[in-house]
């Protein structure tokens, strides 16, 4: 029978048994970082539905009043100035002890990267926020260039090698995920001997599959949110509070600094 509702200290006696862990990351963890996600209780579509149109590649394409708002909130995206809070430092204790098999992110702000974890490990399934790249050629590019433009006066940059539409180096809804990346993901996730799901509502595929992926490759489960997901019941440990606080006691992060 599996106990839903272990205590942190015998959750952090499963990371101090485990070899692989792999931690699946989602918008939560970085909004004690100031950047907010999409769907819990402050999330940006939760509180303007329009703003979904912003992460559509289909209204991206046809609308190029879409690509300028798109560009002016790309200006104005918090991930530039963000920095890392305690629950990606915990993370960071996990690869500094050797146990971190894989970090795989739905998030798209590099603050896994900025916090220390290297960049082998970590399997950004969305993209990130700090390439571009063309949609008719393929180019890409870093941001900050891109940006510059924008600064000077180009409202919705084309790309200087062939004219192409420019956007961010994300998955956004309703374009195809890079399958070698998801597979990379998923059998990671059949590799853990401990899974650990922070911060995400659990509701985006295929991602979301990791979970009963790790499960039923024997894995043990934890599921670190604020909200319920539709696995908590089938995980060996779930926890609702803020993950600043939690992940590091699950970590035990006090303990070694202390020792
Ligand atoms: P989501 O918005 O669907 O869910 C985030 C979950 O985190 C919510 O259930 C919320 O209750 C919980 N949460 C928020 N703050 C928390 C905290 N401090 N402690 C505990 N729980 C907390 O996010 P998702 O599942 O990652 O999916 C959204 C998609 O949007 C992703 O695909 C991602 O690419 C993208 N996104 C990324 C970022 C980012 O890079 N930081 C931000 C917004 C959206």
């Amino acid at each position: 029978m599996i106990s839903l509702e272990p205590s942190i200290a015998s959750v952090r006696t499963w990371v101090e048994d485990a070899k692989h862990i792999v931690v699946l990351t989602g918008a939560g963890i970085s909004t004690e970082s100031g950047i907010p996600d999409f769907r819990g209780p402050q999330g940006v579509w939760t509180k303007d539905p329009q703003a979904e149109k912003l992460s559509n590649i289909h209204y991206y394409v046809a609308d190029p009043e879409i690509r300028k708002k798109s560009w002016q909130a790309r200006l104005a995206h918090p991930a530039w100035t963000a920095r890392p809070n305690a629950g990606h430092a915990a993370i960071v204790e996990l690869e500094r002890r050797g146990k971190l098999h894989a970090l795989i992110t739905q998030n798209i702000d590099g603050l896994h990267q900025k916090a220390g974890n290297s960049s082998e490990r970590v399997i950004e399934v969305h993209g990130t926020v700090h390439d571009v790249v063309c949609l008719s050629c393929g180019w890409k590019g870093p941001m900050q260039a891109t940006l510059d433009r924008v600064r000077s006066g180009e409202s919705d940059p084309p790309c200087g090698r062939c004219g192409g539409i420019l956007k961010s180096d994300t998955i956004s809804f309703g374009q195809a995920l890079v399958p070698g990346v998801i597979d990379r993901a998923m059998q990671a996730a059949a590799e853990a001997d401990l899974f650990i799901s922070v911060g995400t509502s659990l509701q985006v595929y295929p991602i979301a599959g990791a979970v009963p992926a790790a499960k039923n490759a024997g894995a043990r489960v934890v599921i670190l949110n604020a909200e319920a997901t539709p696995f908590d019941g089938i995980a060996h440990a779930v926890f609702r509070g803020a993950i600043g606080e939690v992940l590091p006691r699950i970590v035990g992060v006090a303990t070694v600094v202390s020792t």
